[in-house]
């Protein structure tokens, strides 16, 4: 897959409809936008278009509806905070099937905007038909896809459209697909990965995949029972299973990246909140206890490591973060990316972005990933059909 897509910068947009699918998958509370970065996100590629003089009709989804019209999950709250950040009306296009879009479209001056309902609402589009994705094709003159963080879904919004119309890729799109892939191929100097999470089993691709790539993986999350039980030690009383160990193993043998587990970690007795926390040595994790974080050695260890770093890429917390006393491994490696000001750090979305976030060290990080799904599957080396659907650069 070339990752050199063609740039809505190089698009003739003057006087076109441009159809732009962003992300605008807000989480709420209580009906209320709870965090607008999304939003947020997408406004470069929106302000450009305006600027360029475009008609421009934009696309989401939000939620789950399964198909179905469901009026909790109306774009209405998103539609009036977009409105409120771009500083201009943004007109209720309505549908997403139907005639009224083609009908609100028909009255866009240059410059203006509307915004289809939940693209969800029609079962055309998670099913990628035929049907819908001429639908929205047929209602502009250019496709922009600028929602990185539904690229790894093959919907019609972001594959089957593009069959219809001139496509390119959007500003945060082309930021993301730089970041998460050049930033890899290009590094020189001590290129490393910090891979941790719940489950080896989520991350053994991410693993393989970023063992080709970097100089050094450092390992945390729950998946450090599994490569302690690798290394013939106690991995303590979490369910490791065969293929877990084997997966490990493979890693640590394979001779492509220096694989570094934790030299100690935090164990409790109960997957628990308020389970108290034990230190432990590697050698020693008891059989009764949970891997939960890791050690303050180990967090001394891996910043060391980060700190003299020149290409830094993370996914996945260290430990339980969520919870207090089992945080600490994950603030100290998260303040250690942030305090390497020479490095290109890169945080592939999720719970890490949301980690780096609870600090306030989001900016002092070179690229946080918006895309939580789809930036785990780039990182496993896998082709985003969103991406892949759009037209190549020309060079
Ligand atoms: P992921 O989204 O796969 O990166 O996983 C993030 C989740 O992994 C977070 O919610 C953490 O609480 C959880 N996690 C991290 N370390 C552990 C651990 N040692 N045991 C269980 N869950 C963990």
């Amino acid at each position: 897959m070339s990752l050199k897509k063609r740039s809505v910068k190089e698009a003739n947009t003057r006087g076109k409809t441009v159809l732009v699918r962003v992300d605008l998958n807000v989480p709420t509370r209580d009906g209320a936008i709870s965090d607008d970065s999304r939003i947020r996100a997408a406004l470069p590629t929106l302000i450009l278009l305006k600027e360029s003089g475009a008609r421009i009709l934009v696309c989401s989804h939000f939620g789950r509806p399964d198909g179905h019209v469901v009026e909790e999950l109306r774009l209405t709250a998103v539609r009036n905070r977009l409105s409120e950040l771009l500083g201009v009306p943004v007109m209720d296009a309505g549908g997403p099937n139907g005639d009224q879009p083609t009908r609100v479209v028909s009255t866009l001056a240059p410059g203006e905007f509307a915004l289809l309902e939940n693209l969800r609402f029609d079962p055309g589009e998670e099913a990628n038909s035929v049907e819908f994705s001429r639908h929205l094709g047929s209602l502009a003159d250019i496709f922009v896809n600028d929602a990185f963080g539904a690229a790894h879904r093959a919907h019609a919004s972001t594959v089957g459209v593009a069959k219809y119309l001139p496509s390119y890729a959007g500003l945060l799109m082309q930021r993301e697909l730089e970041m998460l892939g050049n930033t890899l191929e290009d590094s020189t100097g001590a290129t490393i990965a910090i891979v941790g999470g719940a489950k080896v089993a989520d991350k053994i691709q991410v693993l393989r995949h970023l063992s080709e790539k970097v100089d050094t993986i450092l390992v945390g999350g729950g998946m450090v029972a599994a490569f302690f039980a690798a290394q013939g030690k106690s991995g303590g009383s979490a369910v490791v299973t065969e293929q877990d160990i084997t997966a490990a193993r493979g890693l640590l043998e394979s001779g492509e990246a220096n694989v570094i587990v934790p030299a100690d970690v935090v164990t409790a007795t109960e997957f628990d909140r308020n389970s108290s926390p034990t230190v432990c040595e590697s050698t020693n994790v008891p059989s009764d206890g949970l891997i939960l974080d890791i050690g303050p050695r180990c967090s001394t260890e891996y910043a060391r490591i980060i700190g003299i770093a020149d290409t830094i890429i993370w996914n996945g917390p260290m430990g339980v973060f969520e919870w207090p006393e089992f945080a600490k491994g994950s603030f100290a490696v998260a303040r250690a990316v942030a305090a390497n000001k020479t490095a290109i750090s890169v945080i592939g979305g999720g719970s890490t972005a949301e980690l780096v976030g609870s600090l306030g060290l989001s900016d002092q990080i070179t690229h946080v990933s918006t895309g939580g799904g789809a930036s785990l599957e780039f990182l496993e080396g896998k082709v985003l059909p969103g991406v892949d659907a759009l037209d190549d650069a020309t060079e």
